[in-house]
Parts: C-alpha cells; structure tokens; sequence
C-alpha cells in the first residue's frame, strides 16, 4: 500500500498542470451500478497558485519519451520517475469514489514507451474501473496524439469527456518548444474524434440502447506565457477549435516556471493569471455573445488590455457604435452593451413589447447599469454624463474598478 500511496504522490504532483478538467456537463443517475455523475462540480482541488480546479487528477504514468520544453515530465527533466498499473489506479479510483474522496476521474498520461501503448494501458485501466468495479461515475481522460485510430474510439467510449492538449497555438512555438508535435497530430484526431460524437448522436436518435461515445464532449488546454504566441494567436486558435470540431471548452493555463531554459519565462516569472482572466472572459464572448477573435483582437492589438475587460475594450474601440437604443436594438446588439448579459437582454425585449422602458424601469428590472449607462439610450435618453468619450469613459470605468479594489480592505 506505501508503494502505491508513493505512487500517487509522484503521479497526482505531475498532472497538476493540467487544467483541462472542469465540470463535467453530464448528468447520470446510478442505475444500480456504482457512482453517479454530476453536472457541476466533480471533485475540487486547489492548483498551486490557488485556483479552484476539478480534480479527479492523476497521470497513468511520469515517464515521458518526449522532450516538451515547457513541461515537467519531459524526458530531460531529472524527477522520479513511475507508472501505474492499469487495476492499481482502477482500484485507487474505486477506493476513493467509495471513500467519498472523489466522483470521478480525470486520468491523464505522459507518452510512455509510444502512444498506443499508452493509450492502450489507460483502455485497460477504465475497462476495469468500468466493468470489474461497476463505476458508472464521470472519466475525462487525456487523449495522446499518434495514437491509433482504434484505440482512440475504444477510449471514446469508455470515457465521458477527452482532451487532446493543444498547448501552443502555433506551429512555430511548437517546433520551438515542443518539437517531437504537430499542429497535424494534434488536430487531427479532435477532428476524428468530432466526426465519431456527431456520428453518435445520430445513432442514438435512431436506437436509444447505443451506447454513448463520450457523452461530454472533448475539450483543449493551451499555455499562457510560455510562448511568444499573442492573446489573438490564442482566441483565434479557440475559434476555429470551437468552429470546426465543436469543442466543449478551451482551457488556458498560465504558465508556471518551472524549469530554468532560455526559451521560456525565468524560474522566478509570476504566471500571467491577469492575462489567463482575460482569455477566459474573452472566450465567453466568443462562446455565448456571437462574438470573433478579429473583433476583439487584431495584427496591430495583440493582446488584451489588462485594466478592463475585453467587452468593454470592445466597446471602447467601437465608441461610434454607442450609445445604443435599448427600446429598438435587436437582442444580439442588446448582448454586446457592456454591463447586459442574456438574462438582461431577455427582461428588455420582453419587457419593451408592452411599452418604453426608461432608465428606472431598466433599474427596477435588475439591469445592473454601472457600466450599461455609457453606452445605452432610455426612451431618447443618455444617462452617462455629457459627452460620450472613450478617454472620459475609461476614467469613470477605471475610478470604479479602484473603488471596488479599496472595498475588499
Ligand atoms: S508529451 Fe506531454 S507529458 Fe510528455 S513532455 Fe510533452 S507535455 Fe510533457
């Protein structure tokens, strides 16, 4: 049991810089098996720089054949090294999920001797959590690049979610970084993967009894700051990610240092975390405001401003677009207003069929108008001072962010 618990230690440590685990988006009741799995939240742990993140997270194995500079298990790196077998981390999984420790798992892997073995080894791992324990809770495992085709469809449909790591958004950084990968490894089985989960809703519309191909989808994860790569390199890398192979979500992680090379961040760089929030704010816009990456990002502006938020850049550089009507834009105009989001949106068109909404009648809805009343008309009316400059806007925008800081002490 020490050996395994030492184990664990070594390979939990490796897979904490993963953070393409989240919730996981599938509901399942237990059907007589063992463990159910939940929409939100499966298991939290706190990443080292004190993010709250998902955790059913463990490698099979640290030992590495390639050489990704950025990375801690690569093969130059001097660390112990460990594998496990397929039934012991079956048995740790079902352990802790009887424990109450977990309610699932997020198994992930270095490329230990080639892909399919690796994959292979994972398969044989979830084949007997699945079936010799009976677990039905939710699996995200990690999907390798190379593997072959057949064993990433088995893997498929043992798991609920699968993430091929994209990393680096550009060929460039990944000849630079991580030259054993290619952006054509790495797409191409999330493009597969994408063809096999369309495939399978059809087959289900069709026989209910199918069984499921990775019911959660497959997300990413790429590296924040290890690169040269840009914030526009990243979101339009997101784009066409979500674009072409309907990703679930792409995660971005800042980098941490932790290796000394003269490629990347010195040791003592703090991660980008600001810049990682403002990706993430950044992808929801894409995701849910029918946003793109060339409307909020360009050649010329790279990478996002720090102080504010990517809507109300957005909105700042756009100024002629403003201030907007709220009795006569459309719901789609309504979303881009700074301040509104769907469920605003929705009260306003519902509510301005019966008559014209003013600024208190915004108000009384619940519109939360800090930041809306720049950039909106009531009825004819501006509530936002009297001239609508983007410099005077910032000011008032930047004066309340300060506000809001000072109040946390
Ligand atoms: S393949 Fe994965 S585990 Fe191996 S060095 Fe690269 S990033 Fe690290």
């Amino acid at each position: 049991m020490d050996k395994l618990i030492s184990k664990l230690k070594i390979l939990a440590e490796g897979a904490k810089y993963d953070v393409s685990c989240s919730s996981s988006g599938v509901e399942r009741r237990n059907k007589g098996k063992l463990g159910n799995s939940r929409s939100f939240g499966i298991c939290h742990t706190w990443s080292s720089d004190g993010r709250c993140i998902s955790l059913l997270k463990v490698l099979m194995s640290n030992n590495c054949i390639y050489d990704c500079t950025y990375c801690i298990n690569r093969v130059s790196n001097d660390i112990k090294r460990t594998s496990f077998f397929p039934e012991e981390i079956a048995k740790i999984t079902y352990e802790f999920y009887r424990r109450n420790y977990i309610e699932g798992l997020f198994l992930s892997s270095a490329v230990e001797k080639n892909p399919d073995y690796t994959t292979e080894n994972i398969c044989k791992a979830l084949e007997i959590l699945r079936f010799k324990y009976g677990f039905s809770g939710y699996i995200h495992v990690k999907g390798i690049p190379n593997t072959s085709k057949d064993l990433m469809t088995k893997l498929g449909f043992l798991a609920d979610r699968l993430s091929i790591n994209i990393e680096l958004p550009s060929e460039k950084s990944l000849k630079i970084l991580a030259p054993q990968k290619n952006t054509k490894t790495l797409l191409l089985p999330m493009k597969n993967l994408n063809n096999q989960i369309m495939e399978n809703k059809e087959e289900k519309k069709k026989y209910k009894a199918s069984k499921n191909f990775l019911p959660a989808g497959q997300t990413t994860q790429m590296i924040v700051g290890a690169s040269q790569d840009s914030d526009y390199q990243l979101l339009k890398t997101s784009q066409n990610l979500y674009d072409r192979f309907q990703l679930k979500r792409v995660f971005y992680s800042a980098y941490i240092p932790v290796v000394e090379n003269s490629l990347l961040p010195a040791v003592n760089t703090k991660p980008p975390l600001k810049r990682e929030h403002r990706l993430y704010q950044a992808d929801w816009l894409l995701r849910f405001y029918k946003f793109r990456a060339d409307e909020l990002l360009s050649e010329v502006n790279r990478n996002f401003d720090l102080e504010f938020d990517p809507k109300i850049n957005w909105a700042l550089n756009n100024i002629h677009l403003f201030p907007k009507e709220v009795n006569e834009v459309s719901y789609d105009e309504l979303l881009r207003i700074p301040g509104i989001g769907p469920k605003s949106a929705h009260r306003i068109v519902k509510e301005r069929k019966f008559f014209k909404l003013n600024y208190d009648n915004l108000k009384k809805m619940g519109v939360v108008l800090k930041r809306a009343k720049y950039f909106l008309t009531c009825d004819g009316r501006y509530h936002g001072g009297i001239v609508i400059k983007p410099e005077i806007i910032k000011y008032k925008l930047g004066e309340m962010e300060n506000d809001r800081q000072l109040s946390f002490f």
